[in-house]
């Protein structure tokens, strides 16, 4: 591993202004926080990231989970995703949050990963793991060998012709479902960012993740209050049982009335560039009766526009079948 300075910020302004010397964005940049190192430091060792000096925020006072005024959550940005995941009132009223984040990694890693690093952690396409590799996500400009290689489990929405890279988190697919907003507090002050807006599709800039700027420390995360008589599900799909990677997962919330959907969220995980929240197939299932045709058809819907690779195809199917199970699994 390369070598680099570790630093322990007094606080957050300190945190903040240390790292806004960095040169670029977050992700790739020479001036990083850490968490629990879970992401970081593997991709150090493999010198993917190579960063100078590394920040580390686990003695600020950014490891709270609290109630807010308007009946909502509050999770510090270093809480950690086993606290997260077994805090009484995420179980009673985040449930979907609490199964996403229990459905990944390991035990040993959860009681690492923080919030924030959740939110950042990096695709697991192995030639971005691989410096030995092109991929223009870690070198831009040097192409992307997946599209042409292995991409089994690789992303089928939100692709572009640069980089086809799955975002690989549970939690945050959750968290999409459940409308979060990240904030952030940056060198010009603190802002609020609508989970939807966080993640940046890869376009021609796949290097750039989310809408981070040199300096930016997430502070906490936000839930608005719980939907009263809601029914929440997260469905991950992998390859083994655990410890395994989303191929496709489901993040449902879901209110009915009279046997029709009054209100729902939909987001699905292991399949798009970004934790993929599908506003068409929410449109689709309010105001329709809770059967199974017409979880299809919403399944349908949030597939549509889906574009597989040479070896992902089965992603689509399985998709649709992850959604239509975890809506059925969520009001049976
Ligand atoms: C073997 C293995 C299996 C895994 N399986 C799964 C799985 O099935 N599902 C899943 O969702 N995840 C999985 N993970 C990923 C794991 O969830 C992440 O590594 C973890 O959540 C990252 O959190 P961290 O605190 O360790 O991040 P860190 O490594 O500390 O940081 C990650 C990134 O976030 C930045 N950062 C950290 N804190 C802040 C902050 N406050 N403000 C701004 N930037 C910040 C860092 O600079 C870095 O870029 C797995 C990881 C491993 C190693
Ligand atoms: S899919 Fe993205 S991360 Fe993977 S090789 Fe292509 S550019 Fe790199």
């Amino acid at each position: 591993m390369h070598t680099f300075q570790f630093i322990r910020p007094k606080n957050s302004a300190a945190a903040v202004a240390d790292a806004a010397q960095a040169k670029t964005a977050q992700q790739g940049a020479d001036v990083r926080f850490i968490g629990g190192g879970t992401t970081l430091l593997d991709l150090m060792k493999l010198n993917v990231e190579t960063p100078a000096r590394v920040l580390d925020i686990n003695r600020l006072p950014l490891d709270k989970i609290e109630a807010t005024p308007d009946g909502g959550l509050e999770i510090g940005a270093t809480v950690r995703n086993s606290d997260l995941a077994h805090h009484p009132t995420v179980q009673r009223d985040y449930a979907v949050l609490s199964q996403a984040i229990l459905n990944g990694a390991s035990a040993q890693l959860r009681n690492m990963a923080t919030t924030a690093g959740n939110l950042l952690q990096r695709t697991r396409c192995m030639y971005f793991r691989d410096t030995a590799m092109a991929c223009n996500k870690r070198e831009p400009g040097t192409g992307c060998p997946a599209i042409t290689g292995s991409n089994r489990t690789l992303a089928i929405l939100g692709t572009s012709e640069h980089c086809i890279a799955t975002n690989p988190s549970d939690m945050c697919v959750a968290m999409a479902a459940l409308e979060a907003t990240i904030h952030v507090q940056g060198p010009k002050g603190s802002r609020a960012i609508p989970i939807g807006d966080f993640h940046l599709l890869p376009g021609n800039t796949p290097q750039r993740e989310t809408v981070l700027e040199p300096g930016d420390l997430i502070t906490h995360v936000t839930l608005p209050a719980p939907v009263a008589g809601s029914k929440q599900l997260y469905l991950k799909l992998r390859d083994r049982a655990s410890y395994e990677f989303a191929l496709a997962s489901a993040a449902v919330v879901i209110t009915s009335a009279g046997g029709n959907v009054t209100r729902v969220r939909i987001a699905l995980g292991g399949v798009g560039t970004k934790p993929w929240r599908s506003p068409e197939a929410e449109a689709a299932l309010v105001g329709q009766p809770v059967n199974q045709a017409n979880f299809r058809n919403a399944a349908e819907t949030a597939l549509r526009d889906a574009k597989p690779q040479s070896e992902n195809a089965f992603k689509i199917e399985l998709a649709k079948r992850c959604l239509t199970h975890a809506l059925e699994m969520a009001t049976a």
